[in-house]
């Protein structure tokens, strides 16, 4: 057994303390260590440059620590059980690091536990030590391992059968809310802190059905309990997985307010996060690359297949939330609207295939600069349309006897609930055998060219047209179609993003072959004036909408400290902007296709 003890150290100084008790340390000199990257997030973080000091004793002697690198110690070989106590800085407020003040503590494994080498697979002991400080308000623990001798609050003694599971546990300590319901006769907490008030009833009976769904599509839910740690804030979204829990960061506005019996797009969007990383209890996080079970996270693994685990992930996160009834067809096609559009709007589709993008997401996609859209495509959003079309086809060219249910639903029972890894290509063996399909150029097609999706002429067969306009307003991001006169001319076309700072407008992003790059402006400019006048970011989009396409517009701007006059031309917008038109159909067996694939038959 490895002991670790958590102590709450100073919450003025984001200290916390770790007590590593090793009963049989390497007689050669026990190396300890602490993860480069946390699981379902590909960057490196080094956690071990937080940890402020350490110290090793062994029967009231100090030892020697020798550091190995840049996340690595060795002690003095010593023959008896030997004790490290470490302090750990925690002022980064994500889902994936850890966070202590006056008004609660939160962690994340990773961050704070350092794994004994060779000892990896023994079982782990963490207690959680309740503050020596006295809170404004009572502390309580919000932790999805398993209890072994807690008090009513929760602090106390947590059981992991070894240190992968250990660290797979984000806590929060703290006053928080909780809610709680039932899927699949298991019970569910809802954790939420930085709170205000909100509709709490209403939130758990949407999740509930939601959650629901997706144990139905997979047979069976692999867990006892599960816990939803949500942390409110003003400004900021993030979601990261784990095998019993998630850890959820949202805008405070977009919780849903009582009485309001309208499903806003912000809250919406939060029933998709919630989904999705539920989704993950089963893909990534049981059903996983075979890669990620045979490697540790001290350096990068790599695998082509993140378009499996977070675009499949992404496709069903918002087919579940209609699925269940929660959200109407409309405000699901509203949803994919602006998946289609995002993927669109970016060349970096033209360049990257799904498979490097996965494969480079260390350096790519998890290190994004402001040439992204021009370089990369994500695996998320596109990875969430090849799953679209994947499914959309089995489902036509089996005439409905198959789908992409019954495929995840083969790649659980093969190698989620066996605890075997998904080889490279392993869903493409799967899709063959499951659907007696031959599908090879469609994934050669999606996975490994940067050829067009064709989403168009799929979804057309299940009635459903869907259409590429140019955009109405610089904050169109596509949806369904309301009125039939809306192709109007558009003027746009500038190919740049930008923001209002300071009453200046800074470019963000600059578009390949868009007028701003044609015109010589780089992200990174401050454009302070247009044709002699000063503008808001506002006033700046409504003149270039009033400016005919080719007619010369002179921006001022600084690079840097220097003023520059550049002359551009608006071009007339691009088609990038996704429209369905969900007229119902008339043939019946268009409309039971459309019926089936939206409430899951087969
Ligand atoms: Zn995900």
């Amino acid at each position: 057994m490895i002991d670790y003890r958590l102590k709450l150290l100073s919450p003025q100084r984001h200290i916390f303390e770790v007590e590593l008790t090793i009963q049989n340390p390497d007689p050669d000199g026990q190396v300890v260590y602490l993860p480069a990257w946390i699981r379902g997030s590909y960057l490196i973080r080094d956690y071990a440059r937080h940890i402020v000091s350490i110290e090793a004793n062994a029967n009231g002697q100090q030892l020697t620590l020798n550091k190995l690198d840049k996340q690595s110690w060795q002690i003095e070989s010593v023959k008896q059980p030997l004790t490290i106590n470490y302090q750990v800085y925690a002022w980064e407020l994500t889902v994936r690091s850890a966070h202590f003040d006056n008004t609660h503590a939160y962690f994340n494994g990773p961050a704070l536990f350092l794994a004994v080498r060779g000892q990896e697979l023994m079982p782990c002991r963490l207690e959680v030590v309740a503050p020596q400080f006295k809170p404004q308000k009572e502390w309580w623990v919000a932790f999805s391992m398993k209890p072994e001798k807690i008090d009513d609050r929760g602090f106390g003694t947590y059981q992991a059968d070894d240190y992968e599971t250990l660290i797979d546990h984000p806590g929060e300590i703290g006053d928080y809310t909780e809610s709680r319901f039932e899927v699949a006769g298991c019970n569910h907490r809802f954790v939420v802190s930085g709170v205000k008030r909100f509709d709490h009833e209403k939130l758990s009976l949407h999740l509930s059905q939601i959650c629901e769904k997706q144990v139905e599509m997979f047979g069976e839910l692999p867990v006892q309990d599960y816990l939803f740690l949500l942390r409110v804030v003003d400004d900021g979204y993030g979601g990261l997985e784990h095998k019993n829990s998630t850890s959820l960061i949202f805008p405070r506005d977009d919780l849903p307010a009582k009485h309001d019996h309208k499903i806003t797009s912000g809250y919406r969007r939060l029933l998709a996060l919630c989904s999705h990383e539920y989704f993950h209890l089963w893909n990534v996080k049981r059903i996983t690359p075979k890669v990620f079970l045979e490697k540790n996270t001290q350096q990068e693994v790599y695998t082509r297949q993140l378009w499996v685990f977070e675009g499949i992930t992404s496709y069903y996160d918002e087919l579940m939330l209609v699925r269940s009834g929660v959200i109407s067809k409309q405000d699901y096609f509203e949803m994919l609207a602006e998946t289609v559009t995002r993927v669109m709007r970016g060349s970096g589709r033209l360049k990257q295939t799904l498979e490097e993008s996965s494969f480079d997401v260390w350096t790519k996609f998890y290190k994004q600069d402001e040439n992204a859209p021009n370089a990369i495509v994500s695996y998320y959003a596109k990875g969430a349309l090849f799953a679209l079309l994947l499914d959309l086809t089995i489902r036509l060219q089996s005439n409905g006897r198959s789908s992409l249910d019954q495929v995840m639903r083969e790649m659980w029972l093969r190698y989620g609930k066996q605890g075997k890894g998904v080889p490279e290509n392993g869903i493409e063996t799967i899709v063959a055998e499951v659907t007696s399909l031959d599908l090879q150029s469609l994934f050669d097609l999606g996975l490994r060219s940067t050829d067009e999706l064709p989403l168009t002429e799929c979804l057309s067969a299940f009635g459903v047209e869907m259409k590429l306009l140019p955009a109405k307003s610089f904050d169109d991001r596509g949806g369904v179609i309301r009125d039939k006169e809306r192709e109007q001319k558009s003027y746009t076309g500038i190919g740049a993003k930008w923001t209002n700072k300071n009453g200046g407008i800074k470019v963000q992003q600059v578009f390949d072959d868009g007028a701003a790059q044609r015109a010589g402006i780089s992200a990174g400019d401050e454009i302070v004036a247009v044709d002699g006048l000063r503008m808001t970011a506002k006033q700046f989009e409504n003149y270039i909408v009033d400016t005919d396409a080719g007619d010369d517009i002179e921006v001022h701007l600084f690079r840097r400290d220097q003023l520059m006059s550049l002359l551009m031309q608006p071009q007339l917008a691009a088609f990038d902007t996704c429209y369905f038109d969900l007229t119902e159909p008339s043939d019946e067996a268009v409309k039971q296709r459309l019926s089936d694939w939206l409430m899951g038959n087969g």
